[in-house]
């Protein structure tokens, strides 16, 4: 359809809003016939595309200093792009052009608006490659244990709520306003057995233009019994939502089959994923691997495996979309199976330190190949905001006599996250082309402390570490989704 960018949004906002109406009061009974509804979208249609052709398509121009990265510092030299007075410039929710703004000035057409922050730093969006809406009430839970305790106490019994729709759908909206306002616009985040739950999340970020790559929680053992499915139940309901959701028209909806672990995961319902997998080779696969030593030694003795990484591998479940989260325990082989068949790691450190689950070694993987991205794992994780997450990453770093660089860290945050995803192709950086989701953070400080540690920090370098060290939410000054604002300060 050749509508142009804010005429595409109106006409599918409102022919939304038909469909939901149209949900509430079907058709033959409600307060439209299928007749009716099918003109009302003919003619909406139609007066979208006459005035389509009466408005130039849409633009966007932002000033500020500028960062991104084309690889990751630790491992290139050349390896990331910075403006101390940039100009970003949007064309039809893409990326069109990036650079200095004395050079770039000269394009931009007499009477267009700029959009100046002064004390703002422009970034790509934050990308987390792994955390879990359903725990959002239930972050910050006191338990006192590890993770299998942790999981029987407050998780399990906890997702028994999501089969409520009004309350999933109150906690997927809230749950990704809270990512918007921390700065994170794309993530990749485990739902839970029921697929009204999956359809909340969804149906929340398709209102917002996220990029959200989420699924059905598959499991069939060792869990209680609300959360148990049979494996042929959990498959065909994961089929449905593939269909429904997978790269919706006009959204940038991913579906990853998704299930929670190893333990809670008989070969029968293995057996299940792999020919989901096989079928639909272009969706995820989500999960979790060796977050703790004892999950780890209760996989290999149910599957009677050497390495936690063999019972994915056998199940033929390892490729670039495969996204594994935590890997603390993993060892050199399993990591180097991990890069030759490009699987990815989500490094999750507020949740490995809130758990006590044990130290990611960032430098062992980044040695053998493996591709890492950052996750915050809330609610074992501690908070939303990728800057605490980079905050905890170093201390998890340092306790094993490694660096993270700042640089490297706004990496990690940014278009490593992409790469973890296999999402590096339209996110993560500001070349053209790529998708328009980017951040303004505040430079100059906005609490008391901030603003006078800032004050002593001269170099990019040294900023970007007092901002991952001691900044929160508090210092994203505003968030764009999709080449539009969708948040900022007040
Ligand atoms: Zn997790």
């Amino acid at each position: 359809m050749l509508l142009c960018s804010p005429l595409k949004d109106l006409y599918h906002t409102i022919t939304l809003k038909l469909d939901y109406l149209v949900q509430i009061r079907p058709p033959k009974e409600g307060v439209l016939n299928a007749y009716q509804y099918f003109n009302m979208k003919i003619f909406l249609l139609l007066l979208s595309l006459l005035l389509s052709s009466l408005v130039d398509a849409h633009e966007l121009y932002v000033r500020g200093q500028m960062l991104h990265f084309l690889n990751n510092p630790d491992l290139s030299a050349e390896s990331y792009q910075y403006f101390k007075d940039g100009l970003l410039v949007v064309h039809d929710k893409k990326i069109k052009e990036v650079g200095d703004f004395s050079e770039l000035e000269k394009t931009i057409p007499v009477g267009t608006k700029v959009t100046h922050y002064k004390e703002g730093l422009i970034l790509p969006g934050f990308i987390d490659t792994h955390t879990h809406y359903p725990q959002l009430d239930m972050i910050a839970a006191n338990s006192g244990g590890h993770l299998l305790q942790w999981l029987e106490k407050f998780t399990f019994p906890f997702e028994k709520k999501f089969k409520d729709q009004r309350y999933a759908n109150e906690v997927a909206n809230f749950f990704l306003d809270e990512l918007i306002r921390n700065g994170t616009t794309t993530a990749m985040v485990f739902t839970t057995v029921y697929p009204e739950a999956v359809d909340a999340l969804f149906k929340a970020a398709e209102a917002r233009g996220m990029c959200i790559i989420a699924g059905e929680v598959i499991g069939d053992r060792n869990l209680p019994e609300h959360l148990i499915q049979s494996p042929e139940k959990a498959s065909k309901e994961t089929e449905q939502l593939i269909k429904k959701w997978h790269q919706k028209p006009q959204s940038r909806l991913l579906y990853a089959i998704t299930f929670r672990f190893a333990p809670t995961t008989s070969p029968e319902a293995f057996q299940k994923i792999e020919e989901l997998k096989k079928k639909y080779s272009e969706v995820c696969i989500h999960t979790h691997i060796s977050e703790n030593q004892q999950e780890t030694k209760w996989s290999n003795q149910l599957f009677g495996t050497k390495n936690y990484l063999d019972i994915y591998d056998c199940y033929h479940l390892l490729s670039n979309k495969t996204l594994l989260a935590h890997g603390v325990y993993l060892t050199d082989e399993e990591e180097q199976r991990m890069k030759t068949t490009g699987t990815s790691i989500a490094f999750c450190p507020t949740s490995n330190l809130f758990l006590g689950s044990g130290l990611f070694d960032l430098k062992k993987a980044e040695k053998n190949g493996v591709t890492v991205g950052l996750g915050t794992d809330v609610g074992a994780g501690t908070s939303f905001s990728m800057l605490q997450t980079l905050n905890d990453a170093y201390k998890v770093l340092q306790l094993q006599n490694q660096n993270l660089s700042p640089l490297e860290g706004f990496y990690l945050a940014t278009l490593g996250g992409a790469k973890a995803l296999a999402l590096d192709q339209k996110l993560g950086n500001f070349l053209p082309g790529k998708e328009a989701d980017f951040i303004v953070l505040n430079m100059a400080g906005v609490t008391p402390l901030l603003k006078r540690r800032l004050s002593y920090a001269t170099a990019l370098e040294d900023k970007l570490f007092v901002l991952m060290t001691i900044g929160d939410d508090r210092s994203i000054m505003a968030t764009y989704i999709d080449g539009k604002l969708a948040w900022s300060q007040k």
